[in-house]
């Protein structure tokens, strides 16, 4: 099998040659910046230097897939949020409490929104990965979900506020912005992606598992009928609470934080979903060495999970080689007994 036909095997739950490697989200550091010879912030506006560090994904650190949105602000940026580009070592962000949106009514998708150069330059880097590695590598896209967008376009805590005070009008927030998450994706799986990474950060630290069902449930299920290619969906923080849910979405797979214990969450999913993660960021590929990473990557592997890869877009200080570590583990899985 070659890497693409192993990535979209395992997202089906179909027998692969080996554990695919992963990465739903971002893999750009400091150190691939420079080994790319493409830095922040420029890789997130420059379609070529946008999809040369993704490449480097594959080409130097030895994944299966490449995904080139690195950061969540793209379409934000489209729409006319205030953006931090930020510097080599350093996150794009949304200026979140500026908002401009504060009702249903105020929202409003622009007409020429393809045409913005922060989404132009996302498609066009697809292009130039599906030219360069299509067929043999898979290439994942990225679409936020609904609960992201009004998070980034009416603030978080006023967001949040509407959830609680007036549902309805929340509801209807996000089924506007709904649309614009099947836009984009469109348009990525035109320009040539082979999944999608759909994040919607109903995270367990902000919202309860209660919410996902009340709010986001039927929305992830529609997202699945659609946008025809595999979703993964993406959301961080502690999730076993909500897992069943999200088992019944018809997603393709769910990328999991590392809050999640790998056995306990491969439980919940049952043969509905594939999981992919969830080897711990800030602990472990960050501050850690390749033989605690290693450990981390055998111990999803004997838990069952389909893809694995790190819980969420890795910090920019990573180290190269602990990232490397996870396709080598993977490679070495089994263990030989006799040495452990
Ligand atoms: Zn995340």
């Amino acid at each position: 099998m070659n890497s693409r036909e192993r990535v979209l095997a395992a997202l089906r739950r179909e027998p692969v040659d080996r554990t695919p490697v992963c990465n739903p989200t971002s893999v750009a550091t400091v150190e691939l910046m420079d080994l790319a010879d493409a830095p922040f912030p420029e890789a997130n506006r420059s379609p070529e230097l946008m999809a040369r560090l993704a490449a480097a994904g594959h080409t130097e650190l030895g994944f299966d897939s490449i995904m080139p949105v690195f950061s969540i602000v793209q379409e934000s940026s489209a729409l006319g949020c205030a953006i931090e580009w930020g510097e080599k070592n350093s996150w794009p962000t949304v200026r979140m409490r500026e908002p401009i949106w504060r009702e249903p009514a105020d929202i409003r998708l622009p007409s020429d929104f393809l045409n913005h150069s922060d989404i132009r330059c996302v498609l066009e880097a697809i292009r130039i990965l599906r030219r360069e590695f299509g067929g043999r590598v898979a290439i994942i896209g990225k679409t936020l979900g609904p609960w992201t967008l009004a998070y980034h376009c009416l603030g978080l805590e006023p967001f949040l506020l509407m959830t609680v005070d007036d549902p309805d009008k929340a509801r209807l927030c996000l089924d506007k912005l709904k649309e614009l998450t099947v836009l984009f994706g469109l348009a990525q799986i035109e320009a040539g992606v082979d999944a999608l990474t759909l994040p919607d950060h109903a995270t367990g630290d902000l919202v309860s598992a209660g919410y996902y069902r009340r709010f986001l449930r039927d929305l992830h299920a529609e997202f699945a009928e659609t946008l025809p290619v595999p979703l993964i969906l993406h959301i961080c923080g502690r999730t076993l609470d909500r897992m069943e849910d999200i088992a019944q979405t018809g997603m393709a797979a769910f990328h999991f934080d590392s809050k999640n214990p790998p056995l306990e969450a491969m439980r919940i999913a049952g043969n509905r979903i594939a999981l992919v993660g969830n080897v711990n960021n800030p602990a472990t590929l960050l501050r850690k060495g390749p033989e605690e990473v290693r450990r981390e990557v055998f111990n999803c592997l004997a838990a069952g999970v389909q893809l694995i890869g790190p819980e969420c877009a890795v910090p920019l200080q990573t180290p190269v080689e602990n990232l490397k570590e996870i396709p080598r583990a993977v490679r070495d899985w089994p263990p030989d007994h006799a040495q452990t």
